[in-house]
């Protein structure tokens, strides 16, 4: 069953949308506030984000700008007014993937739905076994690794964090998550030995670690994990 998080400030289009989409099968979370939603896109990965344009707190393009620079992946379909021609060309470039002009029929929203869902590749399965990222390879049953086809020499921890982060794929992670889920709350580690752990990931993953694509930082909170 497919997560959609409704954005819209109208209750009207809020009860018309829930009810619809829930008609449809997919589970639904509306939220009417800009910043409230901000804040969810951050913590909870969902699997389309239907986003209104004008909103209280901050408007639409402003979430959409601010969770793809963020690196959030999943599809969003911006709810736009009438008219609002700019407004839907600023949509795509700030990184929506379709958009539909009120007043719509509900038919055509969900076919868009359906059409955005369909495009959306399947998540890769968050396990055990090999994964791939960026410029490592890792098992992560045998612990082993290579960067470019050469054995690195990471330790248990290194694996546990890839683990966390490969099983949370797309969040925000705090510093204080990976202190309490990879080292279990031992007080002789710091947030400061968290950093060092990721400086050494970012330079066996990334191209090029001063300009992280798959350990991104969220200033002031942690992380986040794109494979
Ligand atoms: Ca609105």
């Amino acid at each position: 069953m497919a997560h959609i998080l409704v954005v819209e400030d109208e209750p009207e289009m809020q009860r018309g949308l829930r009810d619809n989409l829930e008609f449809e099968g997919y589970s639904v979370l509306v939220i009417g506030d800009g910043k409230k939603a901000l804040e969810m896109i951050r913590s909870k990965k969902f699997d389309l984000i239907l986003l209104d344009v004008m909103l209280p707190g901050i408007s639409g393009f402003d979430i959409c700008k601010t969770v793809r620079m963020e690196g959030m992946t999943s599809p969003i379909i911006m709810l736009t007014a009438k008219g609002e021609e700019v407004d839907k060309i600023l949509g795509l470039e700030f990184g929506a993937d379709d958009y539909i002009t009120k007043p719509f029929s509900l038919r055509e929203l969900i076919a868009r739905i359906k059409a955005v869902l369909r495009r959306t590749p399947a998540e890769k399965p968050a396990s055990k076994g090999k994964i791939i990222v960026g410029l490592l390879e890792a098992d992560l049953e045998s612990y082993t690794a290579t960067k470019k086809g050469k054995p690195v020499a990471l330790t248990s921890k290194d694996f546990d964090i890839i683990r966390y982060f490969w099983n949370h794929q797309q969040q925000v992670i705090s510093r204080d998550d990976l202190l309490k889920h990879v080292w279990g709350y031992d007080e002789s580690i710091s947030s400061r030995t968290v950093d060092n752990f990721i400086v050494k990931l970012r330079k066996n993953i990334e191209k090029d670690p001063s300009s992280p694509k798959h350990i991104i930082t969220i200033h002031g909170t942690g992380y986040k994990f794109i494979p």
